[in-house]
């Protein structure tokens, strides 16, 4: 009978889907292959686990942008405290468009969810619980029964899915209820088709949809910088986002395949304020600190400039005009909210008041930004820079940067309705 299943339940049903995808949008429908195996525990090292197998030399950035596996200190599990409180911060929105989604397809008796970019970790549970005990009261509140509920938790194939599942008993606790809930880890890019058509009712995606599909094309390759900067030529900042625009189009299009009529996305990507110069990036942003990290390590002579030169990371960081515009153009959804907030990856103002000592503080979100940034980095510089030393140098440039006022990165909140 629904609704009266052992919360043991969620062990047995964790299913791995491979979908074997190609990366460019006009290649994306021509091949899909799946295959089912358990989660299973074999006890690799955090690097071993993260290191390349078959599929990440075929498509390079299936393994660069995956997060630092396994539970250790500098694993993504360990240092994503500041990922988190964005998602505390979303909950209401989360909650919001979960009951609008519930009552407008009238309690459907299944609901598949999906966390796209869940990476390895217990944050993925905090919205899945978040969803499941909303739908639960509103259940009790709407004399309705509760439905069955599909979990389907996404990522790159090199993202390290066992750690996650390692805290389904993290997410029994968190549920208030016996919902039954299937949990199962859908591997492959978001750029393109993970589930099969009008098969999904709710789509989160949390700090993942500013990473690219690749490092756009046409960048100046003699330049110290690692991002856009106030000095890039503007043709430099056509090229990202003309690959922003590729890229969230394509996510747009692939998810109105998948989702059913008044189904409910909630994205959140770090965005930048609307300023007049589309170049601007303040000092204190995450890859400007990281560009001035490795820039103190050519000048000590650790590594070349040429090696620094060549690294470009595949992220952009979009204005909400431009959100807005895309998803206009696109088509197949309607914006229901879109928030700039004051937020991004760096500590906030009390938390480095209460912080007597700066340098923690520092530590701390170097720490973040190296569990989100080290394979990428292992991968283009290999044995050619020291990480500790690189993220002692980063943690540096936070401390110094502590009382910086005008900061231009925000969170860009965005919740759509599938038309
Ligand atoms: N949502 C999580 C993780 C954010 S880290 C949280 O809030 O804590 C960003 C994640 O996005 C990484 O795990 C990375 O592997 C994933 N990612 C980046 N590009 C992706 C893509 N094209 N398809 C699927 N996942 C992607």
């Amino acid at each position: 009978m629904r609704g009266s299943l052992p919360q043991k339940t969620y062990h047995i049903v964790i299913v791995l889907i491979f979908n074997c995808f190609l990366e460019t949008v006009g290649e994306m429908n021509s091949r899909f292959i799946r295959s089912i195996s358990s989660s299973r525990c074999d006890g690799k090292s955090e690097n071993e686990m993260n290191n390349g197998d078959e599929e990440s030399s075929k498509h390079p950035l299936v393994s660069i942008l995956s997060t630092r596996g396994g539970d250790g200190h500098n694993s993504y599990s360990t240092n994503s405290l500041l990922q988190r409180r964005v998602l505390s911060m979303t909950k209401p929105i989360l909650v919001k468009n979960t009951i609008e989604m519930m009552t407008n397809l009238e309690f459907p008796e299944c609901i598949k969810l999906a966390d796209l970019g869940c990476s390895s970790g217990q944050n993925t549970f905090l919205v899945m619980s978040e969803i499941v005990n909303t739908i639960n009261v509103l259940c009790q509140e709407w004399n309705q029964n509760p439905p069955e509920i599909d979990c389907c938790l996404n990522d790159l194939p090199n993202n390290d899915f066992n750690t996650t599942f390692k805290f389904l008993t993290f997410f029994n606790d968190k549920l208030t209820s016996k919902i039954p809930c299937f949990v199962s880890g859908v591997p492959g890019s978001f750029y393109s088709r993970l589930f099969p058509r009008k098969s999904l009712h709710f789509v989160h995606s949390s700090y993942s949809l500013h990473y690219l599909s690749k490092v756009p094309d046409g960048l100046e390759k003699n330049k110290m910088s690692l991002y856009i900067t106030s000095s890039s030529p503007p043709s430099e900042y056509n090229a990202y986002i003309n690959q922003f625009v590729r890229d969230f189009t394509a996510f747009l299009r692939m998810r109105s395949e998948e989702m059913v009529s008044n189904g409910r996305m909630v994205l959140t990507l770090i965005g930048r304020k609307t300023l007049d110069d589309p170049r601007y990036r303040d000092c204190c942003h995450w890859l400007t600190l990281l560009s001035d990290s490795l820039c103190d390590l050519v000048y000590e002579g650790l590594v070349s400039a040429s090696k620094v030169n060549s690294f470009k990371v595949p992220f952009y960081d979009p204005n909400e005009e431009e959100v807005k515009e895309i998803i206009r153009n696109e088509g197949s959804f309607m914006v229901n909210d879109l928030e700039p907030h004051v937020f991004d990856l760096g500590l906030s103002k009390e938390e480095y008041g209460l912080q007597s000592d700066r340098g923690k503080a520092g530590e701390k979100e170097a720490n973040c930004i190296r569990a989100v940034t080290e394979m990428m980095l292992v991968s283009h510089f290999g044995d050619a820079i020291n990480i500790d030393t690189l993220f002692e140098k980063y943690a540096h440039h936070v401390s110094q940067h502590a009382s910086c006022k005008n900061k231009t990165s925000v969170s860009l909140v965005v919740s759509l309705i599938r038309k």
